[in-house]
């Protein structure tokens, strides 16, 4: 299963490029055009989420270099991308695309992949394309933030050579859409960022209209002073990196003692700025809270309505020498009394609604 995949370019709207046109981006728009967040039918947008939102809309802009060039509609929502992202006999769990919608462009998102659908929205409203490596790279290397972080593991020397930037560059959507492949193009496009300036990339990314694979390579020497061969294997050579956006626990983290029973009240309310998400038509709606913990067996009990708590570890906080079992992710539904094993680390501890009203949740923890 694929984590999580933005569709971007296999939109219905298939435009011919030249070899290596120059796009025309400015002077831009004489009006500034509109980007308007909806929610999908029946739900809400969370209070927390309108804020979010709006710090993330400018910090989209600032780094791909773009504002809309045409008005841009959001529809954010589960329900809004399993209408219109999904692809029928398709697997994948697809969190936004961006398509042409009877000739106007129209982004369908996740709250989570808001950011990454903004890239490819703000870049298709200037027809701006390239290959499907950058295209991808370039929106997961922009997308995260202590709402919605993300993390990406990756050891250039478990990649196969036909995941490699070289070969990458080669493949257009169809071919390119594996996890391995969509991680091996966000590394990349940050391992460009550290080495060159993101302002290098973001104008690479803007640059130009690569028809081909070798319009691109051309344009990437051009714009790098060195070819992709050169870069690539100067990643590879750079070895293991951890591609990491965004902190989830920066609003502060509260340690649970051993030996304590503690309980968690959390009031999942989306009127109040503390919640994210959206809320109705069985939307989801949370709060975070970070806690760590020492290494060992905790009784656990989840009193609430019908939502539930996720747990996941942050990823470089664990103890050394976890399990990893320990300190994978883990869920409590709504009810249960049991234990958790967890490993001694820092857990981003998420209280998941989707109740039409506020959700109070109780989660106590007590040793095991
Ligand atoms: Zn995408």
């Amino acid at each position: 299963m694929v984590a999580r995949l933005g569709l971007g370019s296999i939109a219905p709207a298939v435009v011919a490029f030249g070899a290596c046109t120059d796009p025309d981006l400015g002077p831009g728009p004489q009006e500034p055009a509109e980007l308007v967040i909806t929610p999908v039918d029946g739900a809400r947008l969370c209070a927390g989420t309108e804020r979010w939102a709006a710090i993330e809309i400018e910090r989209v802009e600032a780094e791909t270099g773009l504002v809309p060039a045409v008005s841009l509609p959001i529809s954010l929502g589960q329900a809004a991308v399993d209408e219109r992202c999904v692809i029928p006999g398709d697997t994948a769990t697809v969190l936004g695309c961006t398509l042409d919608d009877h000739g106007s462009l129209h982004v369908f998102t996740t709250p989570d992949a808001l950011s990454h659908e903004l890239v490819h929205g703000l870049r298709r409203s200037y027809e701006l394309e390239t290959r499907a490596m950058f295209e991808e790279g370039f929106a997961e290397a922009i997308d995260g933030s202590d709402a919605y972080p993300r993390y990406v593991a990756l050891d250039p020397a478990e990649v196969s050579e036909a995941s490699w930037p070289e070969a990458l560059v080669q493949q257009d959507y169809v071919e390119f859409r594996s996890e391995e492949r969509y991680r091996v193009a966000t590394h990349f496009v940050a391992f460009l960022q550290a080495e060159h300036g993101p302002e290098a990339v973001a104008s690479f990314m803007t640059g130009g209209i690569d028809g081909s694979a070798e319009a691109a390579l051309i344009r990437f020497e051009t714009s790098f002073g060195t070819t992709l061969a050169e870069r690539a294997q100067a990643w590879r050579d750079a070895g293991e990196q951890g591609f990491g956006r965004g902190d989830p626990c920066s609003e502060g983290i509260t340690p649970i003692p051993p030996d304590e029973a503690v309980e968690l009240v959390v009031e999942v309310d989306c009127d109040d700025p503390d919640t994210l998400g959206l809320q109705g038509v069985d939307e989801l709606a949370w709060v975070r809270r970070c806690v760590s913990t020492a290494a060992g067996v905790h009784t656990v009990a989840l009193d609430t309505a019908s939502g539930r708590v996720r747990w996941d570890s942050v990823p470089g906080t664990c103890a050394e020498g976890s399990s990893e079992l320990d300190a994978a992710p883990k869920r409590v539904e709504a009810g249960v009394e049991g234990v958790l094993e967890l490993a001694a680390c820092t857990w981003a501890v998420t209280f998941e609604s989707t109740e039409d009203q506020p959700e109070r949740f109780v989660l106590a923890l007590g040793p095991g």
